[in-house]
């Protein structure tokens, strides 16, 4: 592969991009590691045309950068939705048992509400039969 001169910002690039991409821009982004602005410069509109390649006098291979630039954005707008879509399951997942345990809160509640009245009916059922009794023994 040639040796590349460094970018003259000539703007040939630019000129002859057919998805009007500023390719030198993407360059300098791309150089810089800086994947989000890069994609905020419409990196992946890049046909891979390879002309701003062919049109560079400074002979930088700007295809093969822009290429493994676009695949790297790509693979990190994947992890990007992985992560988003495993926060997303693991919220709902939080909501569902906090759902399920409320469920079971009140479930307990009525329950031991139940449990409460019946020992109330069980009182009053033995002071019933305490009154009967005593009343059958007469005075
Ligand atoms: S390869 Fe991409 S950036 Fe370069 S001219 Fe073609 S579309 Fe534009
Ligand atoms: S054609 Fe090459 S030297 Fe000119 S601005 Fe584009 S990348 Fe830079």
């Amino acid at each position: 592969m040639a040796t590349s001169a460094p970018c003259s910002r000539c703007g040939e690039c630019a000129i002859v991009c057919p998805a009007q991409l500023q390719p030198q821009q993407l360059l300098h982004d791309l150089r810089e590691r800086q994947l989000a602005a890069a994609g905020e410069h419409r990196l992946l509109d890049c046909s891979e045309c390879g002309y701003c390649d062919l049109a560079c006098a400074s002979t930088i291979p700007l295809l093969a950068i822009i290429r493994d630039g676009k695949r790297a954005l790509e693979q990190a707008r994947a992890r990007q939705a992985t992560a988003l879509a495993a926060r997303a399951r693991h919220r709902a997942r939080v909501e569902r048992l906090s759902r399920c345990e409320q469920a079971r809160e009140q479930q307990r509640e009525q329950i031991a509400a139940s449990a409460a009245s019946a020992d109330a009916v069980a009182a009053a059922v033995a002071r019933a039969a305490a009154r009967r009794a005593a009343r059958s023994r007469g005075p």
